[in-house]
């Protein structure tokens, strides 16, 4: 049998589920280019949504995937300077987090800042980019039954079409995830989180924004909540706001809809915990709220155990926050890419090494790594690389977001004092190397222990067979740890017993 890509099949059609598609071809050799079919439960792409943080790393991968090009192209978005932290109660900047860099330029080689875009124009530019890829097809409309995985293959069944049947399935199918409730991990349901979003885009006038507190983005604390106020798009005619609620539990979805739908009351009870009835002395804060038209209020669910739980099956991972949904902390979706284009590497290089490795030994019956009798263990192998690099990552962001489930919770006075002027603060300086570190961190060049080089944003393997390979490969793997975590991060890779980098 000879060398083929695989069939990827991909439940979601959202922010994870196209970029994995994407970064699948874009690293395939040619003769391992996967067939990579997208399942979309809704009629049309999903463009509704606010506007959302990208921070350095996920402009990095936009790059990488040739989607930034078309971002920049359509004017989306407004380049981030530094998001900017405020209390309502005062006029003077309390903190501010910065993705200037150490020469203005942006942070990590080459350098990029940060982009606030309308999540509905993210989806535009990934879905144009998408339509370059004649081995990536979407099927929209399509809701799924069941999945059903043997030792060979994986098949998803829909309700109103024909089942479809691949090597692999990624469930990139969002928090509330039929391929994680349904297949991987029944006993991890979502979970609310205590907070509500409520947001809205504002037309905002030249007069609107001389009076504006804040260069291009700011988070602006009260005592009741945080609320963000920004421009999205580079004529700053239009303004987003949105809030981040500690709300009691509706219940069901029949609820929260019935809540949403009563815009007025969203906007007052905004009002009321942000306005100048609530004490703010910022007008621009004011004015965001008063013209947001047709506010829109949704719950924030979270993934239990996001960073610990069970992510895969032999023949199954779920990605995004299908995986790991956390509270909002302004760097999910660069969370989101990382995983997509990481795993995307690991799948194609393992299976670019076992191919390279039967074909040097001259197996005619294997079909490299796709042979159907290997194919599992070849691709539980790239899981297990892929876990392997990704768990600590994403245990520390899911800790991290609980602190801002925590941070809106309303406070007395003095409790607000010392979170707005000491707490937030220190925790933003304190955290901005780490963070420095995270957006300077690259998944597509990072070492995966495979072997594998980068020619031309493809990968290649180098087999590493003999003492020189395996010295290479772990001081690679060595040197990745130390950027990525430094001592404890590379002492906890060689206590952990994970030897499948000893190639
Ligand atoms: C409509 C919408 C609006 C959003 N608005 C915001 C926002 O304003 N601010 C913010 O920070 N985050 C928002 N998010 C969440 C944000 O996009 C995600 O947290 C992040 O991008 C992670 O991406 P994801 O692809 O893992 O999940 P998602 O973006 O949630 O994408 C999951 C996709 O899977 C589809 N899907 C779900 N179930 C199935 C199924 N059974 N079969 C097939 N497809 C399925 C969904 O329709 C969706 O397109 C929104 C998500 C959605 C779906």
């Amino acid at each position: 049998m000879s060398s083929h890509g695989y069939h990827v099949l991909i439940l979601g059609g959202g922010v994870a589920g196209l970029t994995t598609a994407m970064a699948l071809i874009k690293c395939a050799p040619p003769h391992l280019l996967p067939k990579v079919d997208i399942f979309e439960i809704r009629d049309e792409p999903g463009t509704v949504g606010g506007a959302i943080n990208l921070t350095p790393n996920a402009l990095r991968l936009l790059d990488y995937l040739g989607v930034y090009q078309i971002i920049k192209d359509r004017q989306y978005g407004i380049t981030v300077d530094a998001v900017e932290v405020f209390s309502v109660y005062s006029h003077q900047k309390l903190a501010e987090s910065s993705f200037r860099g150490p020469n203005n330029q942006g942070i990590g080689s080459p350098p990029y800042k940060a982009i606030r875009i309308t999540r509905a124009s993210l989806m535009h530019a990934l879905i144009a980019a998408l339509s370059d890829h004649p081995n990536i097809t979407l099927h929209l409309g399509h809701r799924a039954a069941s999945i059903t995985e043997t030792s060979t293959s994986v098949t998803v069944s829909f309700n109103a079409h024909p089942p479809h049947t691949g090597d692999i399935l990624l469930g990139c199918d969002g928090v509330h995830s039929f391929t994680r409730n349904h297949h991987v991990d029944p006993t991890r349901r979502q979970l609310y989180t205590g907070v509500a979003n409520a947001f809205g885009f504002a037309p905002l006038s030249a007069s609107d924004r001389a009076a504006a507190h804040f260069e291009t983005s700011a988070l602006n604390f009260s005592r009741h909540g945080l609320l963000l106020t920004s421009y999205h798009e580079p004529t700053r005619t239009s303004g987003y706001v949105g809030a981040i609620l500690a709300t009691p539990d509706v219940g069901s979805r029949e609820g929260w809809r019935a809540r949403s739908i009563d815009r007025d009351a969203v906007r007052r009870d905004v009002m009321g915990r942000f306005g100048s009835e609530a004490g703010c002395v910022l007008p621009s804060v004011r004015t965001f709220i008063e013209k947001a038209a047709d506010w829109f209020l949704w719950p924030v669910y979270m993934v239990p155990e996001g960073g610990t739980g069970k992510w895969a099956t032999g023949r199954t991972m779920l990605l995004g926050d299908a995986a790991h949904a956390m509270p909002p902390q302004g760097e999910s979706t660069g969370i989101v890419l990382e995983d997509t284009v990481l795993l995307a590497r690991c799948l194609l290089a393992n299976q670019l090494l076992h191919d390279s490795g039967s074909s040097d030994s001259g197996s005619s019956d294997s079909g490299g790594s796709t042979g159907k009798d290997d194919s599992v263990t070849v691709i539980k192998e790239a899981f297990d690389a892929y876990e392997n690099l990704r768990r600590g990552r994403i245990t520390a962001a899911c800790k991290e977001s609980m602190a801002v489930v925590h941070s809106v919770a309303a406070t007395g006075k003095w409790g607000f004092w010392l979170k707005t002027s000491i707490a937030i603060p220190i925790f933003l300086r304190l955290g901005q190397a780490k963070r420095i570190r995270h957006f300077e961190e690259d998944v597509t060049t990072c070492a995966l222990g495979f072997g594998e080089q980068m020619e031309q944003n493809r990968l290649v393997v180098v087999p590493t067979a003999g003492v020189k390979g395996v010295v290479s490969s772990v001081l690679a793997r060595m040197g990745d740890a130390w950027r990525r975590g430094g001592l404890w991060r590379l002492l906890w890779m060689l206590v952990s017993g994970r030897h499948h980098w000893l190639r």
